[in-house]
């Protein structure tokens, strides 16, 4: 990226606020020179393949930051005609590298905004892993490969062209629709975009509806397009210390007190431990829509979870595999252990990690009391090692998933609109957090046997990346056009 010379913007929705704290804005170039996006449907296309060409091709690891990125896709909703007030980039004072853009196309004013995030940094990439350079964008065979293409800079460069799309083409929406590219999602670093955003510049992303790509999934199995999944909660990440200790002494004279006996029992009594069932609004229509795609027993096990019909027989069923059983309740998993300080003393102490994944609407407390009562030791102590954050459901919107399934039906028909938990967390837990309903909804198919986020080879199909494109562009479209 050539360097074009800059300036700073400070937009009145900042400096005017009382009390807000003064962000430091990041300087960006004029729009003079950069080329606009052509507004033809095929033109658009290629548009957006230079954007994901653009941002995969600089490094926003964690080392390096987003600030790059985020100043570069500002340049680009410049030259297509938005306001600078309206392009705003920032970064926290004590963190200038972990810079974030936000980008408003103008409503009516008919209700709250809808309000799209997407994170610019990427997990870290060894190029002596990969085939390819992970930093720069390689087509080959009809994929597009690089770190970031589905962990999410093929979504951001999705929403960018869409947005840029939508202004080209004179669309006014009902209600305003803001675009937040946003920081350090990846490492849980201390300059999260989102948090920070909605800690200290509320105003500037506040939202009546949040939908975060990064959460959604579009399921596809030996290239037969299977779901769009509407991801509406999340697992709460919990993680306990189970500590057990005793005087110790020589090894020489053993006892049944040893501190590493009495852990490895207790966590052999938790490996045992299966927390009761428990089905959220979500994940019992996860379960009725899921069936639809089975058959068999499994079809007709998954329709009686999700009537609440179903027997033991038919939970022991479900719960025998991975990925259906941390849909049915909280899960929790020993994943470090270390005791002992010499090879020939008697422990003083054992310690193990208990990593806890929980249904939203359940409390540490009682996770912790369950943990407790499974290992059935008393002298063991129990303690947080990292505590919840809780997040709650955002209830699954009858009005947005039927404006997802009409968007699905028209580009595929017969894919069914998923309502979904995950298990692993994104930035939506921050939002819902702090009450606003936050939805993962993504278009971009992937092969659930071949997922390559954050690993070696990340790679999108061509044509994925186009159907995500368009996908994005007519719900964007879509939901800033209803008032619901
Ligand atoms: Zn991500």
């Amino acid at each position: 990226m050539p360097r074009v010379a800059s300036r700073v913007h400070r937009p009145s929705s900042i400096s005017n606020r009382p009390g807000a704290c003064v962000a430091v804005l990041l300087a960006f170039a004029s729009a003079a020179g950069i080329a606009a996006a052509p507004s033809d449907a095929r033109g658009s296309d290629a548009f957006a393949r230079e954007l994901l060409k653009q941002l995969i091709d600089l490094n926003t690891t964690h080392a390096h930051g987003s600030t790059i990125a985020a100043n570069a896709l500002a340049e680009r909703f410049l030259a297509a005609g938005f306001a600078p007030g309206d392009v705003v980039t920032l970064a926290p004072p004590d963190h200038p590298t972990k810079g974030n853009l936000v980008v408003r196309l103008r409503g009516k004013g008919r209700g709250a905004a809808v309000l799209y995030i997407g994170h610019l940094d990427v997990v870290e990439a060894k190029p002596e892993d990969w085939s390819v350079d992970p930093f720069k964008l390689t087509q080959k065979d009809g994929w597009f490969y690089g770190r970031g293409t589905i962990d999410m800079k093929g979504q951001d460069a999705a929403m960018a062209a869409s947005l840029i799309r939508l202004k080209q083409e004179g669309f006014r929406p009902e209600r305003d629709l803001i675009v937040a590219f946003t920081a350090d999602e990846e490492s849980e670093g201390d300059a999260n975009g989102v948090d920070w955003l909605l800690k200290t510049h509320r105003d500037l992303i506040d939202a009546g509806i949040i939908v975060n790509p990064d959460g959604g999934e579009a399921g596809m199995k030996g290239g037969r397009k299977l779901y769009v999944a509407v991801q509406t909660s999340e697992k709460v990440f919990l993680t306990l210390g189970l500590t057990a200790t005793d005087k110790g002494g020589h090894s020489s004279r053993p006892t049944t007190a040893n501190p590493i006996y009495r852990l490895a029992a207790a966590l052999t009594r938790l490996g045992q431990l299966r927390f009761p069932t428990h089905l959220t609004e979500t994940t019992k229509l996860y379960f009725a829509r899921r069936a639809e795609l089975e058959t068999g027993q499994l079809q007709a096990d998954m329709r009686a979870i999700a009537a609440g019909a179903a027997d033991a027989a038919a939970v022991d069923r479900l719960s025998a595999d991975v990925e259906t059983n941390i849909m049915l309740r909280t899960t929790c998993t020993a994943t470090m252990m270390d005791g002992g300080h010499a090879e020939n003393a008697l422990p003083q102490r054992a310690r193990a990690s208990v990593q806890c994944r929980v249904i939203p609407g359940e409390s540490a407390e009682s996770v912790a009391r369950i943990v407790r009562d499974a290992i059935s030791e008393p002298s063991i102590a129990i303690s947080t090692i990292t505590a919840a954050r809780p997040s709650p459901e955002s209830a699954p919107n009858a009005a947005l998933i039927r404006a997802v399934e009409s968007v699905t039906h028209e580009l595929w028909p017969g894919v069914v609109v998923l309502p979904e938990m995950s298990p692993g967390a994104t930035d939506s837990s921050r939002s819902r957090s702090v009450g606003i309903p936050s939805y993962g909804i993504d278009g971009m198919f992937d092969d659930l046997d071949d997922g390559r986020a954050h690993g070696r080879d990340e790679r999108i199909g061509e044509t994925a990346f186009a159907d995500e494109f368009e996908f994005t562009y007519r719900l964007m479209k879509r939901l800033a056009t209803s008032r619901d």
